[in-house]
């Protein structure tokens, strides 16, 4: 999905009364290298939910407040422009550590003054 830019008009505000919001699953089959062919009926080793939301009125994305931008299976984190909220998900019957220990990374922005 590629980024679409905002249709904000600042002259005339939008309320933002409604929501479209998107949510994808991603099955993470393995960890090997990304060129390591895996056979797509093998049990997901985590999983991965994707959220996005915009306002239905004007197409305003919303932002995700309070995450690290990043990726992480044991905690969640968000798109560098904190629009794409990516949360590790389980199913229910799994154990609590389902998902552990995959690598993941986290991005952190430092301002200095010259
Ligand atoms: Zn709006």
């Amino acid at each position: 999905m590629s980024p679409q830019p905002p249709t904000v008009d600042p002259d005339r505000a939008c309320r933002h009364p409604d929501f479209d919001a998107v949510v994808s699953v991603t099955r993470v089959l393995s960890d090997a290298p990304a060129d390591t062919p895996v056979d797509p009926d093998t049990m997901p080793i985590a999983y991965v939910a994707e959220v996005q939301v915009k306002c239905a009125g004007c197409g305003e994305p919303f932002r995700f407040a309070g995450c690290i931008a990043g990726l992480s299976y044991a905690e969640p984190r968000v798109s560098v422009d904190e629009a794409t909220l990516h949360a590790p998900i389980r199913p229910a019957s799994a154990d609590p550590d389902f998902g552990l220990g995959l690598p993941g990374f986290a991005a952190r922005a430092t301002y200095t003054r010259e």
